[in-house]
């Protein structure tokens, strides 16, 4: 079976316009673009249409690719003082004379709906997140969707960036899964795939895992999204994998609109507790 992470995300899309209408609540996404990264404009083009879609106001924040540091922390600044703006979302990557890292950890805590300060990254670790990364919490939201029950199964995650693979396994983990996290360094990697219950995969390498990696796991969630010349596609050989598990995602229309509709979840959540939790 394919999973449609598009369908999962008009269902979360859907429950946050029914909240947002019935409340008359009026939340609102800033971002930030530096840059023409044609691939970031697209992102960030699909959250400001998402936003739309639930009745979130959305401001684009457009800077030169030549702004310094310290001007971008300035605009960071503004909008943490804006009290119109809920949540702040600094797409990246931002330019190689920026320290990223350095500009994330200017968003107030409150406003930081992508999760990846140190403040937020630690409160999820200790288990009392405030905002969790989309894209774990995305990933999630399959299992949720499914009402697949973690609780015991053994659950392979590839890939241990601080943005997918780390803050997922603590998701895994929280969910009474027994998790696995493999990484570049990872002897015998198909060892750990093909024992699983189910595999996430999150490493950047266009078509990495085949079929030779998988025996019919209860699901294959595929996060990466590489740009090749034949146009989009996962870490995951889908045709070579779909018929070789019960359960996978297609890139695109997987993962990528389940981060999306986070980062809108997140965001109503960030406008309710900084009007209603203070
Ligand atoms: P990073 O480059 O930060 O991390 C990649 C991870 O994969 C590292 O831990 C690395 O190991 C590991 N890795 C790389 N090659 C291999 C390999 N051959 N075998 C095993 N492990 C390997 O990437 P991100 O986590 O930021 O992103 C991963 C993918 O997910 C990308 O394709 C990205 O575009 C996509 N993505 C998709 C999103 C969505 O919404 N669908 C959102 C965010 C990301 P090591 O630590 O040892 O170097």
């Amino acid at each position: 079976m394919i999973i449609s992470g598009t369908e999962i995300a008009q269902h979360i899309k859907e429950n946050l316009k029914a909240e947002i209408d019935v409340l008359a609540l009026k939340p609102k996404l800033a971002v930030i673009l530096v840059g023409n990264n044609p691939a970031s404009i697209s992102y960030v083009t699909g959250k400001g249409k998402a936003c739309a879609s639930v009745g979130m106001d959305f401001e684009l924040v457009r800077l030169e690719d030549t702004i310094t540091q310290d001007d971008l922390i300035h605009e960071v600044e503004k909008l943490n003082q804006n009290e119109t703006v809920d949540g702040i979302l600094v797409q990246l990557p931002l330019p190689k004379h920026i320290d990223t890292k350095t500009v994330l950890e200017h968003i107030a805590h409150e406003k930081d709906v992508d999760g990846l300060s140190a403040y937020n990254s630690g409160k999820l670790f200790i288990g009392e997140a405030e905002f969790i990364p989309c894209t774990p919490l995305g990933v999630m939201e399959i299992f949720k969707y499914y009402q697949y029950d973690l609780s015991g199964k053994h659950v392979v995650v590839v890939g241990r960036s601080n943005l997918v693979g780390l803050p997922l396994a603590r998701l895994l983990t929280q969910a009474n899964a027994t998790v696995t996290v493999c990484h570049s360094k990872t002897k015998d990697l198909r060892k750990f795939t093909q024992s699983c219950d189910v595999l996430v995969v999150a490493i950047g390498q266009a078509k990495f895992i085949d079929d030779t990696y998988v025996v019919n796991q209860d699901m294959v969630i595929d996060v990466g999204i590489n740009r090749t010349e034949k146009g989009l596609c996962g870490d995951v050989d889908f045709e070579k994998v779909k018929d070789k598990v019960k359960m996978i995602t297609p890139v695109p229309k997987g993962v990528g609109p389940l981060t999306i509709a986070s980062l809108l979840t997140n965001t109503l959540q960030a406008y309710k507790r900084r009007r209603y939790d203070r």
